[in-house]
């Protein structure tokens, strides 16, 4: 297949491509490079004969009709988005624009070919949610496909929004669609400002390692690689017009994941004291949703996909990644605003 995949130099998107390329898929990797995108996540198949980049912004109507027709897609995969929940909340414009206005604008570019096609059956739009549209869970529970939406933060306002749009635009006009709905990832090239790598940066560096209230806030972890996997079997083997919960049913509080990977951190890089010693818990962010966590059950059965590593497995490889990477992170500290969220850590 060709597939047109948004937000393809980010963190999940770029897993997408690495993986969709070693297996033989044709990617065309649409992205707009703002500040949480780093072309070096595609290095490993940048060469391939069967990669290729387009800078664009997804609210570029004439952009994504010039890129339709000139590569032919059969499949949009579509990532990108503007993600990061604090950012939201100081910014919340940006995730209307891209979040809403954006996909808005890819539906109706994606419909255009689709129609000039000939409306083929086989076409697919897959959008990439987030579990966060199910707002906040009680002490038990899990959130299914048919679980109403609640989002409680500008972020998870704006991927609803979305996921509406593309629900609209499956009923309204026929375009084949599906959707899936994530748990939080983790990984190599996560951007820094995110939980597991300022744990690991700010550790490195001998520094505070923040946390959100008392750290009881309950996420459902999965490795990105088994996400990006997941992604490719919704998109070859799911039936348009469904959803797709994707969840590693690793339910960790923030408090235990960070513990998890100061643990790593004392067996990969000792020193005198532990880790877990620079732990500080700060001000709950506002509108904190108190747990997530999936019931991956329609994947397991209807697509018999199962994630391929544990979360102590994923995390060890994670950690082993950052500690052998530098030069990946480093330069990313100097973008705008990463700095001011992650404090102190010198940029060289
Ligand atoms: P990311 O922030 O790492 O990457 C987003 C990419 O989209 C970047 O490369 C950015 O340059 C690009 N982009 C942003 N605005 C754009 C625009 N207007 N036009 C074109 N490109 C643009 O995000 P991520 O963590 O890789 O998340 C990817 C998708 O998966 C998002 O839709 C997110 O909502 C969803 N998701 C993320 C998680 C998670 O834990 N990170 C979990 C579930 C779902």
């Amino acid at each position: 297949m060709k597939l047109l995949v948004t937000g393809g130099a980010g963190f999940i998107g770029s897993a997408v491509v690495r993986l969709a390329v070693a297996r033989g898929h044709g990617v065309v990797n649409l992205d707009a490079l703002t500040y949480a995108a780093c072309l070096d996540n595609v290095t490993p198949v940048a060469d391939s004969p069967l990669y290729a980049f387009e800078h664009a912004d997804i609210r570029d109507r004439a952009a994504l009709d010039r890129i339709f027709a000139a590569h032919a897609p059969d499949a949009v995969m579509h990532l990108a988005a503007e993600s990061h929940v604090d950012r939201s909340i100081d910014g919340p414009g940006a995730f209307i624009e891209t979040n809403v206005t954006g996909t808005y604008t890819l539906l109706e570019a994606a419909r255009a070919y689709w129609t000039a096609q000939g409306r083929p059956d086989s076409f697919r739009f897959h959008h990439i949610s987030t579990d966060e549209v199910f707002g906040s869970l009680g002490p038990t529970g899990k959130f299914t496909e048919t679980t109403p939406y609640d989002p409680r933060s500008p972020y998870s306002a704006s991927k609803a929004a979305s996921d509406h749009l593309v629900r609209a635009w499956g009923e309204t006009y026929g375009l084949p669609v599906l959707l899936s709905n994530c748990s939080n990832n983790y990984g190599p090239y996560h951007f820094p400002e995110k939980l597991v790598p300022v744990v690991i940066l700010k550790a490195l560096a001998g520094q505070p390692i923040p946390i959100y209230g008392a750290g009881d806030n309950v996420r459902d972890w999965l490795y990105v690689e088994d996400h990006a996997d997941a992604l490719l079997r919704v998109l070859t083997q799911g039936t348009a017009g469904r959803s797709y919960n994707i969840g590693g049913e690793n339910e960790a509080t923030n408090l235990d994941l960070v513990h998890r990977l100061c643990a790593i951190l004392d067996g990969l890089r000792p020193k005198a004291t532990p880790y877990a010693d620079q732990i500080t818990f700060v001000t709950d962010r506002p509108g904190h949703d108190k747990r997530y966590a999936i019931d991956p059950a329609r994947i397991r059965t209807e697509l018999g996909w199962r994630p391929s590593v544990t979360l102590d497995e994923g995390l060890r490889r994670t950690v082993e990644w950052y500690l052998a990477n530098e030069e990946w992170w480093r330069p990313l500290l100097a973008r705008d605003g990463v700095g001011q969220r992650l404090g102190q850590i010198p940029v060289q």
